[in-house]
């Protein structure tokens, strides 16, 4: 979207920011909705092929992990436990995703992000797909929560975790080169004491 007026952060009702962001959304991606994987039969499929290439490295693809296909954001059961600022940091990274889709057109997005599956670790057309996306993740998770969440080291241990080990295929398993984006982008962000806003 363009950058509307920066508003303050404030929870007058559960999950008032979360349905403004998908508003905000929609304006952009009019066909954007929100589907739980549970029941959703492509979703088991695809749990079972990430299984077997990733020899169950890979076993939590239906339970805790967001996945956009098209324009739908399909959600795990832990989706419904999130806190209203934790959805609209989610949200935020996976609009990225939208936004990569219609950049590279719905072939190309496909192709870089699963082609280069074999060999598995060195996928770099999907680890810079979601490094694009971690990188809004922290900027959000700064706007949100404060500069210090997004500088925390579990976050970081986390988010590394996701490029070097099996959820994404040992997408980029190098973590010096990660650890290296990671800094860089930390040292994008404000200062400790900006205060958390949302668009
Ligand atoms: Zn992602």
């Amino acid at each position: 979207m363009q950058q509307p007026a920066k508003k303050r952060a404030s929870i007058r009702g559960l999950m008032e920011l979360t349905s403004r962001f998908i508003e905000t959304i929609r304006a952009e991606f009019p066909t954007f909705r929100i589907v739980p994987k549970r029941g959703h039969w492509p979703s088991r499929a695809i749990d079972l092929a990430l299984k077997a290439v990733t020899l169950g490295g890979q076993r939590h693809y239906l339970t805790h992990y967001h996945t956009v296909i098209g324009n739908t954001l399909f959600v795990p059961p832990p989706w419904d436990g999130m806190s209203d600022l934790d959805r609209v940091i989610l949200l935020r990274h996976e609009r990225v995703h939208l936004r990569q889709r219609r950049r590279y057109g719905g072939l190309l997005m496909t192709a870089l992000y699963l082609l280069p599956i074999f060999p598995l670790g060195l996928a770099y057309g999907r680890a810079r797909i979601e490094w694009e996306a971690y990188e809004e993740t922290l900027r959000a998770t700064a706007e949100l929560l404060g500069v210090e969440a997004a500088r925390s080291p579990r976050l970081r241990a986390h988010i590394v975790a996701r490029f070097t080990g099996p959820e994404y295929g040992w997408m980029w398993p190098f973590e010096r080169t990660v650890q290296a984006w990671y800094d860089r982008t930390l040292a994008t962000l404000g200062s400790p004491s900006a205060s958390p806003t949302i668009e």
